[in-house]
């Protein structure tokens, strides 16, 4: 193991293969459910340099974990307990290699934080649109290895959408250049999207090519109390048809998870009330309009009259003005954070077809509710994708870790067993990563799991890359 390490640092240099002191950076995950112990981490400034450390690996078996920003939700980014295993971080490679203004599009390096493109974007006078609460650090690297969503999804899609070409390192430490950049391109099979969503088992990527979009001339956010989810699912029917492609955000909040906000966050201004017979759901729209302000709150005022008419809204607010639109926006983020505050709880992220979601939603909480009396139920999340963030909390006064330990099992099963019930997903955006390999093995169809196991071991035969994650191991 020494001599690897020797020629890692001869490849990297030895101030960026860190095997001593605080690694706990690299080492645990977002969440803090698991703290794993490396062999090094190894920080490559180049794509050179990462095929050099990928194949000195491959000769020595020493298996690699490819890292961005560690804000992944699935632990798929950590070592284990061996203190065998390499962090590839990819934080150093962060050069925007080319935008091409023309073609909408730019080159960048897998380690730029995602925030930085934003505003790169921006400073041209475009849009990338992709956004996530971790976006001030994760990178797009991550994005790309998870397919992450966020909150743009229903009128941009996923990362993978995104994305015009990848270069990845390949397990052997050869370099694909699929960068070309091209909107068709239909020579055999689709590399890109399998590298795409493949958190690391399959490849390195180190570079890719992403759409870039001309700039909304204005965005207006509403945010509505609605009488049911059935409602919310009727309120974005509507949207779709009114809005068509201005529909550029559209989340769902239950009045238990706004009512965390409200009460741990007393310095946002929430615009109802939540109270116990407040309306039981609230929607967040957002409305991007390519001609003008006053176009945008034309066509809004018209959805809400039209919302209202139907029935399917009770009440709305839309933001006056960008700074009241972020305020609203800041509501609808600081959820995750308000049931932080509130005490552990067991998450899910699961996706379902939106029609199905208020059906799915009356069952789940009524078999929750009979199993475990008084659970809490924090649901939120992307309606306009059919993506829920539906967490189980303790019932109040109880204890969060007790209710972890003990429960968890248990509520992933009956949640689960209803979003298979229901032909859903267990997981929409966060990735399988080592937290739910059970789970893809009991729910993805057995011909499902063979083609991937198949590609593995076609791809990666000495099962290097990411071991454990997505796929269990041999
Ligand atoms: P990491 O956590 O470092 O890695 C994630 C996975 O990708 C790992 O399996 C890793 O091995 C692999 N990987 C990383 N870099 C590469 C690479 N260069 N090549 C190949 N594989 C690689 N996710 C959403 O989808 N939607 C959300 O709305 C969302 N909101 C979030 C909010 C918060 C507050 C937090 C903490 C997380 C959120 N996430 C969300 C999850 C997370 O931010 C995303 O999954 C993000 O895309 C991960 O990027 P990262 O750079 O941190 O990747
Ligand atoms: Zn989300």
């Amino acid at each position: 193991m020494t001599a690897l390490l020797e020629r890692l640092r001869q490849i990297v240099g030895p101030a960026h293969v860190l095997t001593d002191g605080d690694l706990i950076a690299y080492e645990q995950d977002w969440r803090r459910r698991v703290r794993g112990k490396s062999l090094a981490v190894v920080r490559p400034a180049s794509t050179a340099e990462v095929a050099a450390v990928v194949r000195e690996c491959a000769a020595a078996g020493t298996s690699l974990i490819p890292q961005g920003g560690n804000t992944g939700l699935s632990v798929g980014s950590t070592p284990d307990e061996s203190g065998t295993q390499v962090v590839l971080s990819l934080t150093r490679m962060n050069a925007v290699r080319h935008i091409d203004r023309d073609n909408l599009s730019f080159t960048v390096e897998a380690g730029c934080i995602l925030q930085s493109l934003q505003e790169l974007a921006e400073k041209q006078g475009l849009l990338f649109p992709l956004s996530l609460a971790a976006e001030g650090s994760c990178t797009i690297g991550g994005n790309l290895g998870t397919n992450a969503g966020g909150t743009q999804v229903v009128r941009y899609g996923n990362t993978r959408e995104l994305c015009l070409g990848l270069e990845v390192v390949t397990p052997q430490g050869e370099v694909w250049d699929g960068l070309k950049g091209l909107r068709k391109d239909n020579t055999g099979y689709d590399l890109r999207d399998l590298f795409i969503g493949s958190e690391g088992t399959l490849g390195i990527i180190t570079a890719a090519t992403m759409k870039l979009f001309p700039q909304p001339a204005a965005q207006l956010t509403a945010f509505a109390a609605v009488p049911s989810m059935e409602a919310a699912v009727r309120l974005l029917g509507l949207a779709h048809q009114h809005l068509g492609a201005g529909l550029t955000g559209f989340e769902v909040m239950g009045r238990f998870a706004l009512g965390l906000v409200i009460k741990h966050m007393p310095q946002l201004r929430v615009p109802f009330a939540a109270q116990d017979d407040a309306p039981p759901y609230y929607v967040l729209l957002e409305n991007s309009d390519s001609e003008s302000e006053q176009h945008a709150r034309e066509r809004f005022e018209a959805l809400l009259e039209l919302a209202f008419e139907d029935g399917c809204v009770l009440d709305a607010v839309v933001a006056e003005s960008l700074a009241q639109a972020h305020e609203l926006w800041h509501v609808r983020e600081s959820i995750p954070l308000a049931q932080a505050e509130e005490g552990l709880n067991i998450k899910h992220d699961i996706s379902i077809a939106a029609s199905r979601i208020p059906a799915f939603v009356e069952h789940t909480d009524a078999v929750l509710q009979r199993e475990i009396p008084g659970v809490r139920l924090v649901n939120f999340g992307h309606l306009g994708d059919g993506n829920l963030h539906y967490n189980v909390q303790a019932p109040e006064g109880g204890d969060a870790k007790a209710f972890l330990n003990e429960q968890e099992h248990r509520v992933n099963h009956l949640v689960y067993e209803a979003v298979a019930e229901f032909g859903g997903s267990f997981s929409a955006e966060h990735g399988v990563g080592a937290l739910k390999v059970d789970q893809l093995q009991k729910y993805q169809s057995p011909v499902a799991l063979g083609m991937m196991r198949a590609i593995k071991q076609a791809l990666d035969p000495q099962g290097i890359m990411n071991p454990g994650c997505i796929l269990p191991r041999d």
